[in-house]
C-alpha cells in the first residue's frame, strides 16, 4: 500500500511552508524565506507544492491523481505506470527535473488571456496553478465530487494570474519542492524509493542488502514503518497543524490577501 495521497499532499504544503514561508510566530521565523516573495506568493506557491506532492503517483492507476481527472489522467497514469512500473521512473530525482522543467515551459508560455474583470492574465500560469490545485483540493477532500477540484482550480489559478503574476522562480520551484516532499515521505516507509543516480541503479552486494539498502537497489529510511502506519498519522497530523498555522499566519499578516 503506498502512503496516502492526502498525506503526500500535506507533506508538500508543510514543506514549502518551512522552505518559502517568512512568518514569524512567538517571536520565532516559522520558515527559512528562501525566495523573498510576497505573502500572496507564498500562499500560491503552497497551493502547487500541495498538489506537486501527488505527482510522482502518476505511476499509480489508484493514486488520487489519476483519480482526478476523466478517463483521460486514467489512461495517462495507466500508461506511466506500465512504461515506468510504481515507484519507479517517475520516483526519482530525474522525473522531479523533468517535472520541473515541465513546469518551467508551462509557467513561461508567452500566452496572456483577456478575462473579464480581472484583466490580462498569464494563462501558462494560471494553468499550472489550477492543475496543482485541483490535484491537491481532492487528494486533501477539501471539496466533494469530481468537478469541483476543477473549479476551485480554475478558480485559483486565475485569481494567482492577478494578485502574484510575477511567477518567474517561485511557482517552477513549488513544483519541485512538493514533488521532493513526496519522495522523502517514501523514503521515510519500508517501501523505499529508487535508487537516487536512477537510471544508473547500484545494487547492493547479497551480504550487504537491507531494508536501508534492498536487493533491488531501492534505499529506504523506514522511520514511519510501513506505509500507512501510525507514526504516519502522527507525522501528517504535525505537518497538517504547522501547515494550517503557517498559512493562517502569513494570511493574517498580509491584509492584502484577503482583501481581494
Ligand atoms: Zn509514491
Amino acid at each position: 500500500m503506498p502512503m496516502m495521497g492526502g498525506h503526500h499532499a500535506i507533506s508538500g504544503t508543510a514543506a514549502w511552508m518551512a522552505l518559502a514561508g517568512s512568518t514569524s510566530m512567538m517571536g520565532h521565523a516559522a520558515g527559512l524565506d528562501l525566495w523573498d516573495l510576497t505573502p500572496a506568493q507564498v500562499i500560491a506557491g503552497a497551493v502547487v507544492a500541495t498538489g506537486a506532492a501527488l505527482l510522482p503517483d502518476i505511476d499509480h492507476p489508484s493514486a488520487t491523481i489519476s483519480r482526478s481527472g476523466s478517463g483521460l489522467t486514467k489512461a495517462l497514469t495507466r500508461m506511466v505506470g506500465s512504461l515506468a512500473g510504481h515507484r519507479g521512473a517517475t520516483h526519482t530525482l530525474l522525473a522531479i527535473a523533468a517535472f520541473t522543467a515541465l513546469a518551467v515551459l508551462v509557467n513561461g508560455l508567452d500566452w496572456q488571456i483577456q478575462v473579464p474583470v480581472l484583466g490580462e492574465v498569464q494563462a501558462g500560469a494560471a494553468l499550472l496553478v489550477a492543475v496543482m490545485c485541483a490535484f491537491g483540493t481532492r487528494a486533501l477532500k477539501a471539496v466533494k465530487g469530481r468537478l469541483l477540484p476543477w473549479v476551485v482550480g480554475a478558480g485559483s489559478g486565475l485569481l494567482v494570474g492577478v494578485v502574484a503574476p510575477d511567477t518567474s522562480i517561485w511557482l517552477p520551484a513549488a513544483v519541485a519542492v512538493g514533488a521532493l516532499a513526496h519522495l522523502v515521505g517514501d523514503l521515510l516507509t519500508t517501501d523505499g524509493i529508487p535508487f537516487p543516480t536512477w537510471p544508473l541503479t547500484v545494487k547492493p552486494p547479497k551480504r550487504l542488502a537491507s531494508p536501508f539498502w534492498q536487493r533491488s537497489g531501492d534505499i529506504a529510511l523506514p522511520l514511519l514503518g510501513n506505509a500507512g502506519s501510525a507514526r504516519e498519522w502522527l507525522l501528517c497530523t504535525v505537518l497538517t497543524g504547522y501547515a494550517a498555522v503557517t498559512t493562517i499566519a502569513t494570511i493574517a499578516g498580509a491584509p492584502e490577501v484577503l482583501s481581494l
